[in-house]
């Protein structure tokens, strides 16, 4: 298999051993950045409850984005000084754009790649992230909404900001703390994580160079500590996000369409509004036998939608008709701690799981890789002990994922009228019934479940 940038298996066949390593080194984040910023984080803690700017958040969570903030500086820090506020404006209204008018998408992705590979990239003035000043905060933060891919990370720094300018004459020293504790964080997950991320720097070398004038040339760009930064960050989220998780009454886990064993034309997955729902063309497939285990387990599973909003109380209804929809979001090392911060800023209670590597032909591989994720973590993180799995997978036994489907198609007619089609318990439960022979496949990703077929 292709190694791209990063893998959680490291040449084994499963990422157990990832998932150990991970744990124990969040572990060490956190303890390490008590140490060196838990006043900063309190002072700021007390500032965003004094001026009504959230929702309450945990120190810990707050110390990632310190990390965050220091690790963004030092990366981008001398890129931020080389944009001048002309490009810097029309890149911005560019990614807003995007978002708001998708037909648009082609054509302004063409003149954002253009922009960036001529804007983004100058740096003229590295050593000013080393020597951090309060005055240089926006122009960081603008450098980051330009490009476009930052937008959960300004949304988290932006606060951060307007608190440092309440305390101008300790605004440098804080700042400097945060690099400090990221030049720490970049030596120490070397040596923790540095094993998943050996080709990063042989793809920034020999691919890189090849994506200039595209649009994702900042996002598959990003450097080594990055995927270090956001591998640490899932599991900082996880932990903080967990209890309110666990507690959702229905789980889903949102797959990306990378997964898939077909090509997107080729998949026969049924489009609903809250993502496409895996039709069982082919028993190999990793949405398939995924989709097979929600059923043994009592989870569903959906294929990625434009919009994680979907998912929204506000969207689904469900948080007084019978309890809110837990989310577990399956992406890349660089995306997944972002989609924690946003299913968050949206109240929806989600956890991440990382896929093992990336492939998706989008970014990384021409023709595109299927990828994967460890059965065993995700089972993990819904809270699902292996032994307790349901005898067999009768109609009563259904009932969690069946509910969750009614809920999604009951919210999916409001779309039928508009011309979505929509899924049915029809097909759900008649998915049940096939089940017979894919338990080889199955298995393949979780060694101690018994075939009930
Ligand atoms: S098994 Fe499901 S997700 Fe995989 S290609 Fe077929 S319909 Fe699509």
């Amino acid at each position: 298999m292709d190694i791209i940038t990063y893998s959680l298996r490291e040449g084994q066949a499963k990422s157990d051993r990832y998932y150990q390593d991970i744990a124990a080194f969040a572990d060490e984040v956190l303890g390490e950045a008590e140490r060196r910023s838990r006043p900063h984080v309190e002072a700021f803690q007390a500032y965003l409850a004094g001026n009504c700017h959230e929702i309450a958040r945990t120190l810990a969570e707050h110390e990632f984005e310190f990390l965050t903030l220091g690790v963004l500086w030092r990366v981008y820090g001398g890129r931020a000084m080389g944009l001048a506020q002309g490009p810097r404006r029309t890149l911005a209204s560019l990614a807003r754009l995007r978002q708001q008018v998708r037909v648009l998408k082609p054509v302004i992705d063409w003149l954002r790649g253009v922009l960036s590979t001529l804007f983004l990239g100058i740096d003229r003035h590295l050593r000013w992230s080393e020597r951090p000043a309060l005055l240089h905060f926006d122009r960081l933060l603008g450098w980051l909404e330009a490009t476009g891919d930052f937008e959960e990370e300004v949304t988290r720094l932006a606060p951060w900001r307007d608190f440092l300018k309440t305390v101008p004459d300790d605004a440098s020293t804080i700042l400097a703390n945060a690099v400090e504790l990221a030049t720490w964080f970049e030596r120490g997950s070397e040596a923790a994580l540095g094993r998943y991320t050996v080709n990063v720097e042989d793809f920034l070398t020999r691919v890189h160079p090849n994506y200039h004038w595209r649009e994702d040339n900042i996002f598959c760009g990003r450097q080594r500590v990055e995927y270090h930064l956001n591998m640490v960050g899932t599991e900082i989220l996880n932990r903080a996000f967990r209890e309110t998780f666990l507690a959702s009454a229905r789980k889903l886990v949102v797959v990306p369409p990378c997964m898939r064993a077909k090509p997107a034309d080729k998949c026969l997955a049924k489009i609903t509004s809250f993502g496409a729902r895996c039709a069982g063309c082919t028993p190999g497939c990793r949405v398939h036998q995924l989709t097979k285990l929600g059923e043994k387990y009592g989870f569903g599973v959906a294929i990625l939608p434009d919009d994680l909003r979907v998912f929204s109380i506000k969207s689904t209804g469900l948080n007084t008709s019978g309890g809110s929809i837990g989310i577990v979001g399956v992406s890349c090392a660089l995306t997944n701690a972002p989609g924690g911060w946003k299913t968050r800023r949206m109240g929806i209670p989600a956890q991440g799981v990382l896929l093992d590597y990336c492939g998706c032909s989008w970014h990384w591989h021409e023709e595109g890789i299927p990828t994967d994720i460890n059965f065993n973590q995700l089972l993990d993180v819904l809270g699902i002990q292996k032994k307790a799995a349901r005898p067999a997978p009768d109609e009563a036994s259904m009932e969690p994922v069946s509910a969750l489907n009614r809920s999604l198609d009951d919210a999916n007619k409001i779309d039928a009228a508009s011309g979505l089609p929509a899924a049915s318990d029809g097909d759900q439960m008649s998915i049940v019934r096939s089940c017979a022979g894919y338990c080889d496949g199955l298995s393949v990703g979780v060694t101690s479940m018994t075939c009930d077929c």
